[in-house]
């Protein structure tokens, strides 16, 4: 089997049922659709809320559009001063290489911008235009390689960015966010692998993984070959219904994570994407499984969860929360809850 790129193919293969043609192939007119062989491969036929299916086979439901969703939900265009670049924090810039992904994500946040009849990737001119912005910013720490998915290009490609990014001094980590490991792990080669380092710069990778179903054995090598060349692995979820928003599912991800060398990083609130309300978990499931995972867990299993605002204003953290201020004036005082739900004063009471 090949990456599944059309109802028809979906249909061929098993994964929808001929009644829900028709409305599938006006999804896929709408947003890319994709699904590659090494995912396809775990998904049981048998069960209809299949985790895998639920986050790459095409829905009908993506055709309904909430008032409240919005087309460029985590606000990218606002900061784009230049095709290519969004600079939203002061310290570094997302760089889009292309528009192109492994896989096409059901609740992907970008999903009006990614695929394959958008524009695949940036020109010679506008990318050296996009270089040429970063060398002229000295503030900026970090370049993340992102768009669309970075390591869908060649090694060949891939490395000429990292020589430019190189010679400026300035910026000192190249972070890439990916499916691939996990869509493709196959494609993470040795000589990907050497294209993406270069020296006096740290390069991080940011592997985007839902359910622990995906960190098949392969999936666990390709992370590996990344881990043992001395790049560190961080993980990116999204919370969604019916795929992890389980303890059981969140708590196994995350030991799986940490069991494969990739610190858990973000946990996503799912983006306003239109199309995609049947797959976003409430605010309130994801505290409380933050709250179960804290209770449970190793420290290092531990993900921040955070909620891009609507408008490009950024990332902030949503949760839980631990302490809480009482009192006022002079009785002020603090109240520490632990991870079995005891609240404490701060500092102690005397006794
Ligand atoms: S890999 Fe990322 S950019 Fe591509 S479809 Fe999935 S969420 Fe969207």
């Amino acid at each position: 089997m090949t990456t599944l790129r059309t109802p028809k193919q979906f249909l061929d293969h098993g994964f929808t049922q001929p009644e829900q043609r028709t409305a599938l192939e006006a999804v896929a007119a709408r947003y890319a659709v994709g699904l590659s062989a090494p995912l396809a491969k775990l998904i049981d036929h048998n069960d209809s809320s299949d985790p895998i299916a639920l986050q790459f086979v095409p829905s009908e439901a993506e055709l309904q559009r909430r008032p409240e969703e919005l087309n460029d939900p985590i606000g990218d265009d606002a900061f784009s001063p230049i095709e290519g670049i969004v600079h939203r924090y002061p310290d570094r810039v997302l760089l889009k290489l292309t528009h192109v992904c492994a896989v096409y994500c059901r609740f992907c946040f970008r999903r009006e911008m990614v695929g394959p009849d958008k524009p695949r990737a940036l020109s010679p001119q506008a990318l050296a235009q996009a270089l040429a912005y970063i060398r002229t910013h000295p503030e900026i720490w970090e370049v993340i390689l992102t768009g669309g998915d970075p390591l869908v290009l060649s090694p060949r490609r891939l490395r000429a960015v990292m020589k430019k990014l190189e010679s400026i001094d300035h910026v000192k980590v190249v972070r890439f966010h990916t499916r691939m490991p996990i869509a493709d792990p196959a494609r993470i080669t040795p000589t990907l692998v050497r294209a993406i380092k270069v020296r006096g710069k740290a390069t991080y990778v940011a592997v985007h993984v839902n359910h622990p179903r995906e960190l098949t054995p392969e999936a666990r090598s390709a992370c590996a070959r990344l881990v043992d060349a001395g790049i560190p692995l961080v993980s990116q979820t999204v919370l969604l219904a019916g795929v992890n928003d389980s303890t059981e599912v969140m708590a196994e991800l995350m030991r799986a994570f940490v069991e494969c060398r990739i610190k858990p990083y973000y946990l996503h609130q799912g983006d306003l994407a239109p199309g995609t309300a049947h797959l976003r978990a409430e605010i309130g499931t994801g505290q409380e499984l933050m709250r179960s995972l804290r209770g449970r867990l190793s420290g290092l299993c531990q993900p921040t969860y955070v909620l891009d605002i609507p408008g490009g204003y950024g990332k902030s953290p949503i949760g839980p929360n631990y302490l809480e201020r009482t009192g006022s004036n002079g009785s002020a005082h603090l109240i520490i809850e632990d991870f079995n739900g005891r609240r404490h004063p701060y500092p102690p009471r005397a006794i």
